[in-house]
């Protein structure tokens, strides 16, 4: 006989558990569908998802399952995580034909860089130039 979880909570902490992930993480909780999201991609490893607030015409967000709070909080093993992810990164935007004309990817790190949501992601831009330095 299956086992049902008996409420949304219970249901969502123990995917949180299993998963390495944070319940009051705004990122965790996407990735795990209790908030919703316009859904870009997902796997075993990573979940991708438009931005709310995009700053080119084509603005997504890749995130590890795992929650990792910045890349300052790397820690053993994280490695291996954050290559999958930069990998999955190029793969969606090889799949939105962003790597015709190129794409940024951005790794806010710490408040002074502009982290705003302290669980890691890239930020996949393209659909327009990009001027460097970066503001
Ligand atoms: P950062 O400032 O580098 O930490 O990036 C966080 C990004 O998350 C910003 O670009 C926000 O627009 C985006 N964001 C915040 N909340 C949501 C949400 N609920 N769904 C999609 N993107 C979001
Ligand atoms: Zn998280």
């Amino acid at each position: 006989m299956r086992c049902f979880p008996t409420s949304r909570e219970s249901s969502a902490s123990s995917y949180h558990r299993r998963m390495g992930s944070n319940d009051r993480c705004l990122f965790c909780r996407i990735a795990n569908g209790e908030i919703t999201a316009r859904k870009v991609y997902e796997d075993d490893d990573v979940f991708a998802f438009e931005d709310i607030n995009p700053q080119a015409p084509t603005h997504v967000l890749i995130i590890p399952r795992k929650h990792i709070s910045s890349l300052d909080d790397l820690g053993d093993g994280d490695a291996a995580v954050i290559g999958t992810t930069l990998a999955r990164a190029a793969d969606i935007a090889r799949n939105l034909h962003l790597n015709g004309d190129g794409y940024r990817l951005v790794v806010n790190t710490g408040e002074a860089a502009g982290q705003t949501v302290f669980h890691v992601h890239f930020h996949i831009l393209g659909g327009r130039n990009f001027g460097w330095p970066p503001g």
